[in-house]
């Protein structure tokens, strides 16, 4: 019997994957019955929210539809996932009930807005698009004197330099338009993006010294007064007159909501193998977001794109042999915004014997005048693979 493969999220890492099994699929003339369940009817590509917030793209261009991938023999049903069964291969959305061989859970992570007293209720962000339409507006009506302050509350948070990327960016785009304001980025790193290594930290120290950016590492996010617009870090307070929030990381409801998927040492993430696989369910893969932590990785689409092949990879082998298994693949490469220019760095991912994870070695590569164009370029481009 054609066994169904089920892929829950069609998003980065969801798509990927589809797209993956349905390529090996063909390469060794293997049939397969592949879902994709989307809790809507698009496929965003997240980092052009950004560019909605600066007015350098358009609501619409920021995703594809998803029916699309119809075309190639996909079938796409648009649904919100409640609930796994494991032990039954079942997944209960809100219209129907929905049966596997193989569940590939690509759901990103939850935004928990609630996590903090004040933060659902003061500033903008641009983690959505609706979020980086309001964002927009904010970002229209500063005026001359004010103060844009970036928060992150913890980590970590979803696509590590963004704090760095937003507060550059946004002091050029102030500039260009002859306003004084100030930026300041309030950030619980001891250093700029730390985790990727000292090259980058030290090349985006530099560019927050350079855009002129009011930097406090270190800090221990408390709460938002919204009474007083103001910022509570551990031992201090600013105050602001646009805020812009990161969001805290949660674990997706239909992950939280079902028995063996949290991680044990931190509920905000999925228990995985290095090799993608659920540690008690061999017809399961973990490929979003979710899944990066535990496995020593920082969040963000380069890695769960390497994610989601290695699950496909495998799955691919335990359909049709003579694969795998296989290991998250690097180096990746990626590249950032830093004032109105890009930079770019690559990260290796070895694994780690010892610890069962991988570790991230990072370095930075240049920085391009082009770079922009060609880090919006390639969001464009990869829509329109998606697209028409
Ligand atoms: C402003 C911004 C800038 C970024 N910049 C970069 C960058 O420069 N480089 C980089 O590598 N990454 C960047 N990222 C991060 C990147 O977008 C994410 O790492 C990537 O989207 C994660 O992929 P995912 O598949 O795990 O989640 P997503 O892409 O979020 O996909 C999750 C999918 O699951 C669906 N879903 C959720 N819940 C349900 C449910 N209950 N039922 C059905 N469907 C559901 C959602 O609709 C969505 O389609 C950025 C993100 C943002 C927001």
């Amino acid at each position: 019997m054609v066994k169904r493969i089920l892929i829950l999220g069609g998003g980065v890492s969801g798509y990927v994957a589809a797209k993956r099994i349905l390529e090996g699929l063909k390469e060794v003339n293997e049939q397969a019955e592949i879902t994709v369940i989307n809790k809507d009817p698009y496929h965003y590509m997240p980092p052009l929210f950004f560019d909605v917030a600066l007015g350098y793209a358009s609501p619409e261009s920021t995703r594809a539809s998803l029916a699309n991938l119809e075309k190639y023999g996909i079938k796409v049903v648009v649904d919100e996932a409640q609930s796994i069964d494991a032990a039954n291969r079942t997944v209960a959305g809100t219209k129907d009930k929905y049966q596997y061989d193989y569940l590939v859970v690509a759901l990103g992570i939850d935004y928990g807005w609630n996590a903090y007293p004040g933060l659902d209720k003061e500033g903008v962000h641009n983690y959505d698009l609706d979020g980086a339409i309001k964002a927009k507006k904010a970002l229209d009506q500063v005026k001359d004197g004010q103060n844009v302050t970036i928060l992150v509350p913890e980590l970590p948070y979803r696509c590590g330099i963004y704090p760095y990327e937003i507060a550059t960016a946004l002091s050029a785009f102030f500039r260009a338009r002859n306003k004084k304001v100030s930026i300041r980025l309030i950030d619980p790193m001891p250093s700029p993006a730390a985790s990727l290594g000292p090259a980058i930290a030290r090349f985006l120290h530099d560019q927050l010294e350079y855009y002129g950016v009011e930097y406090h590492p270190n800090s221990k996010f408390r709460e938002i007064d919204p009474s007083k617009k103001s910022v509570i870090v551990e031992g201090g307070e600013f105050k602001y007159d646009v805020l812009i929030k990161v969001p805290p990381s949660r674990l997706p409801k239909p992950l939280a909501a079902s028995e063996g998927f949290a991680w044990k040492q931190d509920p905000r993430w999925t228990a995985v193998l290095p090799n993608a696989r659920h540690p008690q369910y061999d017809d399961i893969y973990l490929v979003g977001e979710h899944a990066l932590p535990p496995l020593g990785i920082g969040l963000a689409g380069v890695f769960v794109e390497s994610l989601a092949i290695t699950a496909a990879t495998n799955i691919l082998g335990d359909l049709v042999g003579g694969f795998g298994p296989a290991f998250v693949p690097s180096p990746v490469s990626c590249v950032g915004y830093a004032g109105d220019k890009g930079w770019a760095g690559t990260c290796e991912l070895p694994f780690d014997q010892d610890k069962g994870t991988y570790t991230m070695k990072c370095y930075f590569t240049g920085v391009y005048t082009i770079g922009r164009l060609l880090k919006q370029a390639f969001y464009h481009g990869w829509l329109d693979g998606l697209g028409g």
